[in-house]
């Protein structure tokens, strides 16, 4: 029979069982012992469901405590001084990497973290210096390993391999070049190798998932060197090079010439692998990885298609084919199981991970068996899907409106800076306006209330009495402290995308569907399971009291179409453009609605526009940004010219895609640059940025509280390269997860310089 293999597998529990203790061991209420022996416990459970489903290749060093490239760097002693120096022992030493230690040792801020390509996972970013020295350091993988030989499995050790290694760490050398970093490391490697042969493992997977991006002629001839290298010592160990979230295309000649024992490819992101494979050949005694089970969407597999395709590459390669999730399981919840709660025929539709596994095994078998047109499961599969068009989820005047879409609905009239001035003569604001982002702390106090009313504790009303009133003493504080537009403060809303998914038509919400997002934090998006329409107003009833309390303007708040679909698990039977524009006629007729309801300024959050942007260059258009871009555009295409427009965006690195963003034609953006080096302001004077703009001019994620005189160097730097009378101030993000008090002061001190600013200004 065909073999069946998974690239990883979710390290969090199913309930989320490592987030706990590992924040428990955080507060001092779990001991490391307890950590230790319950993350063993749950790694043995991972090991034993996975052998359950008859997987031929399990996987181990798939968990981590916090972040498995993290722990790549700590086994190659990629651990910069300013840790060590805190002198703590191996697993301190790795947590105050992961978040920063602060306590009698010292002082010392976390590594970085950054986004594990198009995906919503982050990793910890290492820091390769002069001084690193290459070599191993503990023993974790191997104890893995050994582990689970004990409980009677023997798996498939998984690293993050050297090229991606040293292309996703920082590189702080002076003197030391990348291809000399290379020659130091592959010893490291080496040995690694070494130690898994002498155990007794069999094959060895070596992730490298940076081949799917776009690569420079040299970066192909360092890929090619470090494993010609470490190739030769890889004695009677098979090695399997796996890739995965796309295809291979500057490379792949390369990569079938080298001495691997088997390759992974991912054919679910990496339609071209398959061209490829058509073009070039894949040699015979090579084992062919083929990633058919989408390790990143939570449908189940469609058998005919993948079985379809496990014939092609037979007959493309003659290799020996292993069934293999497309990437890690990571990025989708444990299982469907636990969700009752939906109704089954929707259910029915979704494999989360250890649904995956069956369907592997099913695969497998499905494959084998020369008429497999007559097998239940196979018959069950394709009714299920024939069957995903339900009456609740269908709408036909959406798919109506998107088909009869047009280049004018993408266009606001009149231009952009027609409108500048009708607003300016509107909202009549001070130079230098000052605003906040949208959501104010949501204190222990305001969970609460969410959590009883969703518990049916308290009813409607009591609720709704109990938001307003939190309402009214926000907008009370904000007209105190003298800031110039005003917010509601978001004290209704759990989550940006899940408060509009509750309450729009095609979404399906899940009860503990978690994926992990970076070491402890996890999120549950939500499911588009269907045509996504408004049925009723959302936000208007809270803007609009709002509004009635104060002279001043409230911004109507909303989170945009892009931001939406990229925090959900999208549907797969409609074009990612559809799903966009469905969900932006949504917004839309929200933003008409706040209008008619008298707001003169609303503000679409595209927190997430840039995460999905695609990992080739060469992609970002035609894939993209050419159906992003129109469906914000067509979000706020239909308001009159003095309603202002603003969006927020959660980053500040707008590098190549600075025009894409000015092409929104939102009036104000306002984004994260406190953090930064205002590297970008310079970037956008340099490409004549015409939207109005509010760099943030605070780092909210931190609880210190910036000087008032602090903010001011910092307004004045930013106006020295860019146009004041575009200007805005404000903080870099929401403030939901700060505390009052500090928010006050920094809020303070943030006015205090905005208006010695002005006031200098007008002398
Ligand atoms: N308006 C949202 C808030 O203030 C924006 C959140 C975000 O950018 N992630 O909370
Ligand atoms: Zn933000």
């Amino acid at each position: 029979m065909k073999q069946i293999s998974v690239v990883g597998y979710p390290r969090i529990g199913a309930n989320r069982e490592l987030k706990k203790w590992t924040e428990g061991y955080f507060l001092k209420n779990v001991s490391k012992e307890d950590l230790l022996k319950q993350s063993a416990d749950l790694r043995k459970l991972h090991w034993l469901t996975q052998k359950d489903s008859s997987i031929d290749y399990i996987s181990s060093n798939d968990f981590s405590y916090y972040d498995t490239f993290l722990d790549m760097a700590v086994l190659l002693n990629v651990i910069p001084q300013r840790y060590h120096g805190l002198e703590l022992d191996g697993l301190d030493t790795y947590f105050a990497m992961a978040k920063g230690y602060q306590g009698e040792k010292g002082d010392v801020r976390a590594l970085p973290m950054k986004k594990w390509f198009n995906t919503n996972y982050h990793y910890v970013v290492p820091e390769i210096d002069d001084t690193t020295v290459f070599k191993l350091n503990g023993t974790k993988p191997f104890d893995e390993f050994n582990e689970a030989l004990e409980a009677g499995i023997k798996t498939k050790p998984v690293l993050i391999g050297p090229f991606t290694f040293l292309k996703l760490s920082e590189n702080k050398c002076a003197n030391r070049s990348v291809a000399e970093l290379a020659k130091a490391l592959i010893p490291a490697y080496e040995q690694i190798l070494e130690r898994f042969d002498t155990l007794g493992a069999d094959l060895v997977q070596i992730d490298e998932p940076c081949l799917v991006t776009d690569l420079a002629p040299e970066e192909v001839v360092l890929f090619e060197n470090i494993y010609k290298k470490l190739l030769q010592s890889k004695g009677k160990l098979k090695i399997l090079l796996q890739t995965y979230f796309g295809d291979v295309r500057d490379v792949y000649k390369h990569l079938v010439a080298l001495d691997f024992d088997a390759i992974g490819f991912d054919f679910v992101e990496g339609s071209k692998n398959l061209d490829l494979i058509g073009q070039y050949g894949f040699p015979k005694d090579k084992c062919l990885f083929a990633g058919l089970v989408n390790g990143k969407n939570i449908w189940i597999n469609h058998y005919r298609k993948t079985l379809a395709l496990i014939s092609d590459l037979e007959k493309y390669t003659g290799a020996q084919i292993v069934i293999n999730t497309s990437c890690s399981l990571l990025h989708v919840p444990y299982t469907t199981e636990n969700e009752t709660q939906i109704d089954s025929k929707y259910r029915v539709h979704f494999a989360f991970a250890q649904e995956k596994l069956k369907e592997l095994k099913e695969l497998a078998q499905l494959a084998d068996e020369g008429n497999y047109q007559q097998n239940a499961n196979y018959i069950k599969n394709c009714d299920i899907l024939t069957q995903k068009a339900d009456v609740d989820f269908e709408h036909r005047d959406i798919r109506g409106k998107v088909a009869a879409l047009n280049e004018n609905d993408f266009i606001r009239k009149p231009s952009f800076e027609e409108r500048r001035k009708i607003q300016k003569a509107a909202l009549k604001l001070p130079l230098l306006p000052t605003t906040t982002i949208g959501s104010f702390p949501q204190t222990a106090e305001v969970r609460k209330l969410r959590r009883q009313y969703k518990n049916g504790e308290i009813d409607t009303s009591t609720y709704s009495s109990a938001i307003k009133k939190k309402i009214a003493e926000i907008i009370r504080f904000q007209e105190d402290i003298g800031l110039d537009i005003l917010v509601h403060g978001e004290f209704e809303r759990n989550d940006m995308v899940e408060y509009f998914g509750e309450k729009l038509a095609g979404f399906i919400f899940t009860k503990n569907a978690w994926v992990q997002s970076y070491g402890t934090r996890c999120v549950k998006p939500p499911i588009i399971f269907g045509d996504v329409k408004r049925e009723k107003a959302m936000t208007v009833d809270v803007i609009k009291y709002a509004q009635s309390l104060t002279s001043k303007p409230v911004k109507g708040m909303l989170t945009g179409p892009v931001t939406i679909l990229n925090w959900s698990f999208p549907r797969e039977d409609l074009p990612r453009r559809d799903i966009a524009f469905q969900i932006a006629f949504a917004i839309k007729a929200e933003v008409e609605d706040l209008e008619a309801n008298g707001i003169k300024i609303i503000q679409i959050d595209e927190a997430a526009l840039r995460e999905k942007l695609p990992l080739r260059k060469s992609e970002w258009h035609g894939e993209y940004l050419n159906w992003a871009i129109p469906a914000f555009r067509l979000v706020h295409s239909g308001v009159k010219p003095e309603t202002q427009i603003h969006t927020h965006m959660c980053y500040s690195e707008f590098g190549d895609i600075i025009r894409d963003i000015d092409d929104m034609d939102a009036d104000v953006i306002t984004f994260e640059a406190a953090k930064s080096d205002l590297s970008l302001i310079g970037l956008l004077n340099d490409n004549h940025f015409m939207t109005e703009v509010g760099p943030g001019v605070y780092d909210i994620h931190s609880p210190r509280v910036p000087s008032a005189t602090e903010i001011e160097t910092i307004i004045k730097k930013i106006m020295q390269k860019l146009d004041i009378s575009k200007l805005w101030v404000n903080p870099d993000c929401g403030l939901k997860t700060r505390g009052m008090e500090e928010t006050g002061q920094s809020l303070e001190n943030m006015l205090k310089a905005a208006r010695k600013v002005r006031n200098e200004l007008s002398k």
